[in-house]
């Protein structure tokens, strides 16, 4: 008779919800959704370096990009109104703060164009509910002294908050574990296969099991390969952004300070401010430049002349995932019917988590709320 040897575990299979690949906030943000309607929810992660949601200044803003009539405002304003009660959420789980601060965010003007700039944006804005002030030269200065002194006006916006998106994540993640979600590390995708009974799944092998999803996301961010015929190159690809952190004992900023361009200072903790960015179509380059940090350098110092003598203590570059039309894509793909949520290029700090929720919602009904149906892959014409 043949001896059983203990050591050869027989290989389980572990039949799972959904299964959702990539870790950054598209993914984490689905995964918390999922995870709290009580669903066996498993994230597959794969390092890559350049990372967009760990590279994220954390701010906020609906209104980053977008006009008056841009169709994904009402969501931004949304999602940034249910914000506390995201934070409140994790803090309940986790403890923490997950990084979130809301002391404001201010945009300048230094220049009469720059000025016509703000003055068009404050008449279209006041309209939308999102609380903001027009303010005059002495009242920018008054707010924060450290503003450089030939600031013409600006527009204050007290709802506006940040947070520190390296903590932000990391409290989804332990909201996530303490939840009872997987996360493994794997090198392939699953596969779609047909199980005996003629349903659809997801296949996949880690840690010595075979699981099976019922489901699958694909949150992969920049490095997404989907697009709607094969040959045809992916309808996602990379926007470098540089940021760096700095030291600046010397200067008492509060609230986050933004230019009409794309310049920004942030106060990421005691004495330390983000300084961002560069948008930058440059392929799959993560890394920073000499001429993308001195960029980011003077547009902080056109700001707040104090960050002359700042000390850089930090440098990093991120990829954040654009599509074609610059919308997110949110839905069921024709590929074996997974589902993709992406393209969330400037605002997937504040849109991942409730993009993640409307998706999981459509997924666990079989049908899209109506407010993301526009961003549906089947939009997509080659
Ligand atoms: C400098 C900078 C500043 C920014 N500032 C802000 C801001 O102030 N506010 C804001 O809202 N947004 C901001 N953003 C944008 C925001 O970071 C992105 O919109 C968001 O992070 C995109 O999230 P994502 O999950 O889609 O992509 P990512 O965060 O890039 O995540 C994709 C994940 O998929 C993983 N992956 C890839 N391939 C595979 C695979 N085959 N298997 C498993 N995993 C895989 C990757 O490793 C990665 O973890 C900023 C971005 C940058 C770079």
């Amino acid at each position: 008779m043949i001896k059983k040897n203990p050591q050869v575990r027989r290989r389980k299979t572990v039949a799972l919800d959904i299964v959702i690949v990539g870790s950054g906030i598209a993914g984490l943000g689905t995964a918390m959704a999922f995870t709290d309607a009580g669903k066996k929810v498993m994230v597959l992660e794969k390092k890559m370096t350049g990372e967009a949601s760990q590279a994220a200044a954390g701010i906020l803003d609906p209104f980053l990009e977008r006009g008056p009539r841009h169709p994904l405002l009402p969501l931004a304003i949304s999602a940034l109104r249910k914000f506390p009660q995201l934070i409140q959420k994790i803090r309940k789980v986790t403890g923490g703060d997950a990084g979130y601060r809301c002391a404001g965010l201010m945009y300048v003007a230094f220049t009469p164009a720059e000025e016509k700039i703000l003055r068009a944006k404050y008449r279209w804005q006041k309209k939308t509910g999102v609380a903001l002030r027009w303010l005059k030269r002495h009242e920018v200065v008054k707010r924060e002294p450290g503003v450089c002194g030939s600031v013409r006006c600006g527009i204050y916006y007290p709802g506006i908050g940040r947070v520190i998106a390296p903590d932000f994540l990391r409290s989804i993640r332990t909201y996530l574990i303490k939840k009872g979600c997987l996360f493994r590390t794997v090198s392939r995708d699953p596969r779609p296969v047909t199980d005996q009974k003629g349903v659809k799944r997801f296949m996949f092998g880690a840690g010595g099991n075979t699981y099976l999803a019922a489901d699958m996301v694909f949150t992969r961010g920049a490095w997404e390969k989907y697009s709607p015929k094969k040959n045809v190159r992916p309808w996602f690809r990379p926007v470098r952004g540089q940021a760096l952190i700095v030291r600046m004992p010397r200067c008492k900023l509060m609230t986050t300070v933004h230019s009409v361009r794309s310049a920004y200072v942030v106060p990421w903790q005691k004495s330390v401010y983000l300084l961002g960015s560069t948008v930058e179509f440059s392929g799959f380059r993560p890394h920073t430049t000499r001429a993308g940090l001195c960029r980011i350098r003077d547009g902080a110092q056109r700001l707040v002349p104090a960050f002359r003598s700042a000390r850089m203590i930090r440098k990093w570059a991120g990829l954040r995932p654009i599509s074609r039309d610059r919308l997110p894509v949110i839905g069921r793909t024709g590929a074996g019917g997974a589902y993709l949520l992406n393209g969330l290029y400037r605002s997937g700090i504040l849109l991942g988590c409730e993009l993640g929720r409307l998706l999981s919602h459509g997924i666990m009904r079989r049908k899209m709320p109506k407010i993301i149906e526009p961003y549906s892959p089947g939009r997509i014409k080659i």
